[in-house]
């Protein structure tokens, strides 16, 4: 059955390329009822952070991919990986390399002078280790294959070879015994029951000296799924300004988690013309034939109108919550039992409106804030006439005694602007102004519905005196 990964180095937050990855591996996972798993690739120990880790379990919790079991944390997992780097050198799969720093460099030296590619020449790949000198530091190297090609059948790239030739010895143990990047991953990927490596193609070069590591090893090798990197919207690579931030500011920037599931997963993988993808969906359609080769380019805008789809779709009492935070810091206040219930009231007619949970929570502010309203200029202008305040006080008089239903209020808003030969906008448009401080809102009759009777009515009153 299929088993999974994905493997985050915690130097930095979970970035758009890495929740790509993650997204992908999940949904093959769950595509075949496998288990999708969590490595914490953690031994560069300078580069890594709590804070990092942390960012990446809330960045994957927030996107809603659920991990099997239990993180593995590869710094933990030093000494099997030294374990297996001796064991290799115990079957002659790998060698004790004596050099030293100075003597590499000069090796180095010489071949740059000649214009060859650097690489190490296999020193102590036969010596008897006797003739190192005393108390000398070695390296531990796989012996790796002089001769022939190493193929991978990349389940997206295709087939992709290197002549062995061009790769050297690889360094599975430094000098003070611990474990390389190369050696750490396969070792895990083997332990962990790894049969599907989906990561990113500046991976691929790994993925041939891998591939040998696993035959020295004679383990079974998984299968490798290469994916093109994400680009900016101008082809190059991506950048902080296009969109390579952490998942936390998608979030904060009030993206949905399953507008974002459904923007990256087509960031990269199709099914013929279809867009809007559902996760269920996703996880029925999901296959790695649907990878496509060429990078693919980060597009805000595509982001946020799908996110402005799935807003709509929402559960109204699911985006209160959403937003009740928000609402409450820009207010300063918190929501109380009244705010939740015209937050939800008006719910239906504000998601129509908004893309974002950040555009939806500016557009519900006017529901909450305490009385008197700051009026914008627009509004300001728009009450700032006698005859606009006299009309707003008469109408307001006339459904002293209606029912207040947005049908009735707008229905006798008609009447009554008829009557005094009026259109109907001399009304709306003031009592906009009066209701929310602002000349665009909801459909103002749903808001005075929405508001209320004794609210709607004392802000109407704050303005007319
Ligand atoms: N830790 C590596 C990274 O963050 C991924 C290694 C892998 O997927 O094999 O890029």
């Amino acid at each position: 059955s299929v088993v999974t990964r994905f493997a985050p180095s915690p130097t930095g937050f979970l970035h758009i390329g890495g929740a790509r990855t993650a997204l992908f591996n999940w949904l093959f996972a769950r595509h075949h009822g496998g288990q999708f798993l969590l490595r914490i690739e953690d031994t560069d120990r300078a580069r890594s952070t709590q804070q990092a880790v942390d960012a990446i379990f809330d960045g994957i919790k927030w996107l809603g991919l659920d991990w099997d079991g239990e993180a593995v944390f590869q710094f933990a997992r030093m000494d099997r990986h030294a374990e297996v780097a001796r064991q290799l050198v115990a079957e002659g799969k790998a060698y004790y390399c004596y050099c030293t720093p100075e003597e590499l460099e000069k090796i180095r030296e010489q071949q740059r002078a000649e214009g060859k590619p650097m690489r190490y020449p296999g020193i102590w790949r036969d010596r008897d280790p006797s003739e190192a000198p005393a108390g000398a530091k070695a390296v531990v190297r796989l012996k790796a294959p002089q001769d022939g090609d190493t193929v991978i059948h990349d389940l997206v790239q295709g087939e992709v070879r290197v002549v062995n030739s061009q790769l050297d010895d690889m360094v599975l143990l430094r000098a003070d015994g611990t474990p390389t990047y190369m050696l750490s991953v396969v070792v895990d990927d083997h332990d962990m029951g790894i049969t599907h490596v989906i990561r990113g193609d500046d991976h691929l070069t790994n993925a041939f000296r891998q591939y040998q590591l696993y035959k020295a090893c004679g383990w079974d090798i998984p299968q490798f799924a290469h994916i093109p990197l994400i680009h900016g919207p101008d082809g190059a690579k991506l950048s902080k300004r296009h969109g390579a931030l952490g998942a936390e500011a998608y979030r904060d920037m009030g993206f949905l988690p399953e507008a974002m599931r459904n923007y990256l997963l087509r960031l990269g993988w199709g099914h013929g013309d279809d867009e809007i993808i559902p996760t269920e969906q996703a996880v029925e359609w999901f296959d790695l034939a649907g990878v496509g080769r060429s990078p693919s380019r980060f597009d805000m805008t595509k982001l946020t109108n799908l996110n402005g789809h799935y807003l709509r779709q929402s559960d109204d009492s699911r985006l209160v919550d959403l937003i009740a935070p928000m609402v409450e810091a820009k207010v300063g206040a918190p929501v109380d039992a009244e705010g939740r219930r015209r937050l939800t009231a008006g719910m239906a007619g504000m998601k129509e409106r908004a893309k974002t949970l950040v555009e939806l929570a500016d557009s519900a502010l006017f529901y909450v804030r305490p009385r008197p309203l700051a009026l914008d200029d627009k509004a300001a202008k728009a009450l700032d006439d006698s005859d606009a305040r006299a009309l707003l006080r008469d109408y307001v008089q006339s459904v002293a005694e209606s029912e207040w239903t947005k049908h009735v209020l707008e229905e006798a808003a008609r009447t009554f602007a008829e009557s005094r030969g009026q259109k109907l906008g001399k009304v709306a448009q003031p009592l906009r102004a009066a209701l929310t401080g602002s000349s665009v809102s909801p459909p103002i009759f749903e808001v005075m519905e929405v508001l209320g009777r004794a609210e709607a009515t004392a802000r109407i009153e704050d303005i007319t005196g």
